[in-house]
C-alpha cells in the first residue's frame, strides 16, 4: 500500500507503511512516543478502516454501518474478532520466522476466521475502471469481513514472505513492514518518521563527537606548548 490514500489519511488516524494489507492492519495497534495507540476504537474505526484501504467500498461501508446499529452486539463481537486475528498476525510478523507455534496459530486463526464465512466472492470493475476483488457474505454479515486480511497474510505464509517482514527499528515503534528493497535492508516504517529521527539523532552524535574532538585537540595543544 505505498499509494497510501494521502487524502483520507489527514482525517484518518491509519498508518499505512506495512506495504502488505495484512501488516497494515496489525499497524492499526499503533503506537505514538511509546504510548499504545489502537486505531480501531470502536466498530465504526473498523469499518473506516477497511473502507481505506478498498476492501469495503462506500456502498457496503454504509451497508454494514446500518447493520451494526441493527445488531450492536454482533458489531462488538466482530470488533473483538478482528482485534484477536489482528493479534495472531501481530505475532506472526513479529515472530513467525522463528517460532513455530506462533506460525501454528496463525494459521489456525486464518482458517477459523476462513473457514466460518459462507458468501459469494466476485471480481468487480470500479467506476474508476480499477479491479477489486469483494467477497459478499450470506449469513452473519460480520463474518467476512476479515477475510481480505487473512487472505493476505496466507499469500506472505504461501509466497514465503515471512522472512522479509520486520519490525521498525526504532524500539519504541511497534509498526511492523514487509522490506521489498532489493539488498533487503529497509530499517524503519517510515523515513519521515522514525527514520528521520534516527538520521537526527545520528547527526547530533556526531556533532557531538566532533565537538569532544576539537576539545580534545585543544587540549592537546595546551598541554604541548
Ligand atoms: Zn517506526
Amino acid at each position: 500500500m505505498s499509494q497510501s490514500p494521502v487524502a483520507s489519511s489527514l482525517t484518518q488516524p491509519f498508518v499505512f507503511v506495512g506495504d502488505r494489507l495484512w501488516l497494515d492492519f496489525v499497524n492499526t495497534d499503533d503506537a505514538r512516543r511509546g504510548v499504545r495507540v489502537d486505531a480501531l476504537r470502536d466498530f465504526d474505526a473498523l469499518v473506516q478502516w477497511l473502507e481505506a484501504v478498498a476492501v469495503l467500498d462506500a456502498e457496503r461501508g454504509a451497508a454494514m454501518r446500518r447493520r451494526a446499529q441493527q445488531q450492536p452486539a454482533g458489531a462488538t463481537a466482530a470488533l473483538a474478532d478482528a482485534r484477536r486475528v489482528r493479534a495472531a498476525l501481530r505475532a506472526l510478523a513479529e515472530r513467525g520466522m522463528v517460532a513455530e507455534d506462533v506460525r501454528q496459530y496463525a494459521v489456525s486463526e486464518i482458517n477459523r476466521v476462513l473457514g466460518r464465512s459462507a458468501g459469494t466472492r466476485r471480481l468487480e470493475v470500479r467506476s474508476d475502471g480499477s479491479f477489486v476483488r469483494s467477497f459478499v457474505p450470506v449469513g452473519d454479515a460480520f463474518a467476512g469481513l476479515m477475510i481480505p486480511v487473512v487472505e493476505s497474510a496466507a499469500d506472505a505464509l504461501v509466497l514465503g514472505e515471512l522472512a522479509r517482514v520486520r519490525r521498525c527499528a526504532d524500539p519504541r515503534c511497534p509498526r511492523v513492514f514487509y522490506d521489498g528493497t532489493k539488498n533487503g535492508r529497509r530499517r524503519w516504517c517510515d523515513m519521515a518518521t522514525c527514520g528521520n529521527r534516527a538520521k537526527a539523532a545520528r547527526h547530533r552524535r556526531k556533532l557531538r563527537q566532533e565537538q569532544e574532538e576539537k576539545e580534545a585537540a585543544h587540549v592537546w595543544e595546551t598541554v604541548s606548548r
